[in-house]
């Protein structure tokens, strides 16, 4: 069960898989870095927030040179930091590619990234990354995985995620307070992956995420085959979070376990590689 078979398929065989990189928040701690996935399909891998700590375990699984492309929720730096590593990497190491690699995220990512050093503009961030601006309902294609980008409920301009390749659906919460748009996104998903970053049970005024409650229920209302729980809030411990969930969804649960490949299969239920 611990050993990832996609190892064994060639790489245009393989479906689309999902790699935990970090599943910690706000801050890294030992082995458990912030928010960071790898997702796979076919010959394309996208990583998918570039949280602090989730760069280093990407390449364990991936290479930058061939890395297709960066897809970032929102610019809280928990779940953005990382990609300052990479820029230091494909803009200063001389790790090369044939092309700059695209890096789809919120309005501001570039002015942001060049804040930290002391050239003028954004300009010479292009030799290495090529940004795109999120937008809801954005639709894009990373080396054959389609990418369909929605809007969501955060303190910050954020979005969430739907992956499809080869008949099989990944969605993917970001931080998000209960909205329609995440219903849209998780429809018939083989796996959700959801945020549970509030803990309380009874929330009260400005949402910024969800409780296991709520992912539980919105598995449940968008007709997702599993969940898998992520970003749990400080003090909410996995079992409690998986049980909470479990309650109001009726299929599968699971905590995001860092460094753990998930097949994202449309036949039977996802289940961990
Ligand atoms: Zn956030």
């Amino acid at each position: 069960m611990d050993q990832d078979p996609a190892v064994a398929l060639r790489p245009e065989d393989a479906g689309l898989r999902l790699t935990v990189l970090g599943a910690g928040a706000p801050y890294a701690v030992p082995d458990r870095a912030c928010s960071g996935y790898l997702v796979q399909g076919g010959r394309a891998a996208v990583w998918v927030d570039t949280g602090p700590g989730t760069l280093a375990p990407l390449q364990r699984f991936t290479a930058l040179e061939t890395l297709s492309a960066v897809w970032i929720s929102h610019l809280h730096a928990d779940h953005a930091a990382d990609l300052l590593g990479a820029w230091y990497a494909l803009g200063l190491c001389g790790v090369t590619r044939t092309a700059p690699l695209p890096v789809y995220a919120p309005r501001g990512c570039a002015e942001r990234l060049a804040g930290y050093f002391a050239e003028p503009g954004t300009a010479f961030l292009d030799k290495a990354f090529r940004f795109h601006e999120l937008a809801d309902g954005r639709e894009d294609d990373a080396d054959g995985l389609r990418l369909l980008t929605r809007a969501v409920e955060h303190d910050v301009e954020a979005f969430g995620l739907r992956v499809e390749y080869g008949g099989s659906v990944l969605a993917y919460t970001g931080d998000s307070a209960p909205c329609p748009a995440l219903e849209e996104l998780g429809s018939g998903a083989d796996l959700l992956l959801s945020e549970a970053g509030d803990g309380r049970t009874a929330p009260e005024g400005v949402r910024r995420h969800l409780t296991p409650e709520e992912a539980g229920a919105l598995a449940r209302r968008a007709g997702a085959r599993s969940l898998l729980l992520t970003h749990l809030a400080t003090g909410l411990a996995a079992e409690d979070a998986v049980r909470r969930a479990s309650d109001g969804f009726g299929g599968p649960v699971n905590s995001a376990e860092e460094g753990r490949t998930y097949g994202v299969v449309a036949d039977p239920a996802s289940v961990p590689l």
